[in-house]
């Protein structure tokens, strides 16, 4: 089937490179290739995690931090001063040809590519926990403490953790206070060994907390399931995420052990001509982060496209 469609593709547009996701690794992305005068398209289906982000920090140049959404607009303003659009959408499927064309399917078109860079990030598990969105929307949660760690210096952190990555989070966050409890929620799965808490590098509540709930002033309160209740400054979710690479798996690219796309120092994935940037990488999971592999597959991309030299 591809076969034909390919053929009859060859009378249609042939794109430089389809990008899949409008965060910062795909808006980078898109950005160094519009300024190589490439013929790119980049589709996002409006999930950016960071357009949840309060006030981003890590990013030098930003002392003071800088919203995420702030930050997302000016992206997007950059890549139009160079002509280059997001197309609000949702990729369905890419399908890679005979002849290493791929077929890049949204709902009501398809497009067609000699090159692509996956962007498509990560998606945080979020606790099943009464009470949980209200903190959430009072501002009094955090998912990750590489980020925020530094504002939280001295501050009382509970850290909602079920696993090893938990209680690794936790033990994280002692660097910046001493007053830091690893809390498993009631009625989930557990992968700590609960009996062994003494042996726990971090100080585990014991039991499991039933409800969260925002205080009067403004503290996070955790109802345990013995009655018991607790006080924090704030509210670390470390139950992990998962990454958006559903699209390539068909495609046989390659992933690590937590499901990351694994790439090369030019952020080629083992599929000739798919690349990928950002969180949905084996990598650390920040902003600096996805912009420095954007920069690397775009560059990538356009000298892969450059006419050979004898
Ligand atoms: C609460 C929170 C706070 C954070 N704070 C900081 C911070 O202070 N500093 C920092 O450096 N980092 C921070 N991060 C991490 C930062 O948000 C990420 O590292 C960054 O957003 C990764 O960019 P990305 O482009 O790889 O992915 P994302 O920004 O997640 O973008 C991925 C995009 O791909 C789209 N997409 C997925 N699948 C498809 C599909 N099939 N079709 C079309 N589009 C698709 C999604 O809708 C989304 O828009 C924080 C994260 C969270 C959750």
């Amino acid at each position: 089937m591809i076969d034909i469609a390919v053929s009859k593709a060859r009378r249609r547009e042939v794109l430089d490179c389809v990008i899949v996701g409008a965060g910062p690794a795909g808006l980078t992305a898109a950005l160094y290739l519009r300024r190589f005068h490439r013929n790119v398209r980049i589709i996002d289906a409006g999930a950016s995690r960071a357009g949840r982000i309060p006030r981003a920090n890590n990013i030098a140049g930003f002392p003071d931090g800088i919203a995420g959404t702030q930050l997302l607009q000016r992206m997007n303003r950059h890549l139009r001063q160079v002509d280059g659009y997001v197309v609000h959408g949702t990729v369905v499927r890419i399908e890679q040809g005979p002849d290493d064309l791929f077929a890049v399917s949204l709902a009501d078109q398809q497009l067609w590519t000699r090159n692509v860079i996956l962007c498509t990030g990560v998606v945080d598990r979020r606790p099943a926990l009464p009470g949980f969105e209200d903190v959430a929307i009072a501002g009094l949660v955090r998912a990750c403490p590489v980020c925020d760690g530094y504002e939280l210096t001295g501050k009382c952190i509970g850290v909602i953790g079920d696993s090893m990555q938990g209680e690794r989070e936790a033990a994280f966050l002692q660097h910046f206070s001493q007053d830091v409890r690893l809390i498993r929620i009631a009625g989930a799965h557990c992968e700590l060994d609960v009996d062994s808490a003494a042996e726990a590098r971090v100080h585990r509540l014991p039991g499991a907390a039933q409800h969260v709930a925002v205080s009067k002033d403004r503290k996070v309160f955790v109802t345990m399931d013995d009655g018991s209740g607790h006080r924090f400054d704030v509210l670390y979710t470390a139950l992990g995420v998962d990454p958006c690479t559903q699209l390539v798996a068909a495609l046989g690219a390659r992933l690590d052990e937590r499901g990351n796309l694994v790439t090369d120092s030019h952020c080629r994935t083992n599929v000739s001509n798919l690349y990928a940037a950002g969180d949905v990488v084996s990598a650390l999971d920040q902003i600096s982060v996805a912009v420095g592999h954007a920069a690397i597959a775009a560059t990538t991309v356009h000298n892969s496209l450059l006419p050979k030299t004898a």
